[in-house]
């Protein structure tokens, strides 16, 4: 395949994912002014639905930016200078944590965890206990760079019942960027303060939206945080600033600066559809991707670098196998992106998406991947993984 012509290039990167057919119609009916009704209407629905995504009764703010401005927001609006953060570093995106926190002067303490491996309840607790001035758990569900998802659950269970010994607060900040509408993730089950999100992973849009939620304490703290906020202000995305305070009061409050419009539109068209599908339908669909990848990066001999699998990326060791070759076939060859590692594990690990990848998409994807493979003298014998790969791919035909 011609690599000029785009157009039929598949991604399975974890990010941007392959946009929605309900995306790509959303984008196009967007010829909205921000401040009209029709727009408020829209932002309205778009924030119904983020609450019933992220499964949450609390708010939920949009802002205009890639996801990682999300994170920052969350750490400018619940953290100040001076405070104290525990952050299990387990790979690129959980380090990023760490990253602003310094940024903003907070006192990091880190768990160094080894890629692929996730951090245990137990560890993050007993850090807690040793300094009983930390105030904060900054936490990563899915870790893109190495496709393993953090026991949320679990975690967020253990921080509280330490809470309840302690008599202390222990605010609970999540990056769900690469696992909301895609891994089961319930933000008030399990008490989470401030989850944050974007538009271009599991929600299956366009890059350029972010998203946090913001429970009851999270909301509190935003009060009393001191530190320097302007455009990430969240405060002015919850209460309408006299400028933009309407009569009429059926509608959230406006936006406080001009929105990327046409992608609230593409999002909302996007994630109203994923819900009609339903949360857990979504989950397993891509749960299923995600086992029918692993099977075949399995089959072929390699070692999947994440110990509890998350949905929204596979990455493999490549071992022996030119990681950059592999890769870079599969494009010039078919039409298909991958990504590769990042920092450290650049040319030793592979990292395959499968998120809203339905039947048809992931046999293409094996047939191109078998077919490199054996270019490149590896086996991946199909025959032998056929009954299981084709009930994997039964579980996500939500996706055609
Ligand atoms: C993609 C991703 C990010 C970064 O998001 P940007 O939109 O590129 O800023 C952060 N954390 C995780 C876990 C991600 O997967």
């Amino acid at each position: 395949m011609d690599r000029k012509s785009n157009e039929r290039l598949s991604l399975f990167t974890p990010g941007p994912v392959s946009i929605s057919r309900e995306a790509r119609q959303g984008l196009g009916r967007s010829g909205l002014h921000h401040r009209s009704d029709d727009f408020r209407r829209l932002m309205s629905e778009l924030s119904g639905h983020l609450k019933a995504a992220f499964l949450t009764a609390g708010d939920v703010v949009t802002l205009t930016s890639s996801g990682t401005g999300a994170m920052e927001a969350a750490l400018a609006n619940l953290l100040s200078s001076g405070d104290k953060a525990l952050i299990p570093v387990s790979g690129k995106f959980s380090r990023r944590w760490a990253e602003i926190c310094e940024a903003y002067g907070v006192d990091v303490t880190r768990i160094e965890i080894a890629p692929g491996k996730s951090p245990e309840p137990e560890s993050v607790t007993s850090a807690l206990e040793a300094a009983p001035a930390i105030g904060a758990v900054l936490l990563t569900h899915c870790e893109t760079s190495t496709g393993s998802l953090s026991d949320l659950e679990a975690i967020c269970d253990a921080i509280h019942d330490l809470e309840r010994r302690r008599g202390s607060e222990i605010l609970i900040i999540a990056d769900c960027i690469a696992s909301l509408c895609v891994d089961e993730l319930r933000v008030d089950t399990w008490g989470i303060d401030c989850a944050v999100s974007a538009s271009q992973k599991g929600l299956l849009s366009h890059p350029g939206l972010a998203f946090l939620s913001l429970g009851k304490r999270a909301l509190k703290r935003v009060e009393t945080t001191t530190s320097s906020r302007y455009y990430f202000d969240v405060r002015k995305y919850l209460k309408p600033c006299a400028e933009h305070s309407r009569e009429r009061t059926e509608y959230p409050p406006d936006t406080p600066f001009t929105p990327a419009i046409p992608l609230v539109s593409a999002v909302e068209a996007s994630l109203a559809h994923l819900l009609d599908l339903g949360m857990e339908s979504v989950w397993r669909a891509n749960r299923s991707g995600a086992s029918a990848i692993r099977l075949l990066v399995e089959a072929a001999g390699f070692k999947p670098v994440a110990g509890r699998q998350a949905s929204g990326v596979v990455a493999f060791w490549t071992g022996g196998v030119d990681a950059g070759r592999i890769a870079e076939t599969l494009e010039e060859d078919h039409g298909i992106i991958i990504a590769g590692g990042q920092g450290d594990l650049e040319g030793s690990i592979l990292r395959v998406s499968p998120i809203g990848k339905g039947p048809g998409e992931l046999r293409r994807f094996a047939g191109a991947f078998s077919g490199v493979l054996a270019k490149m003298g590896r086996t991946l014998d199909m025959d032998a993984i056929e009954t299981e790969f084709d009930r994997l791919l039964e579980g996500c035909s939500i996706w055609e």
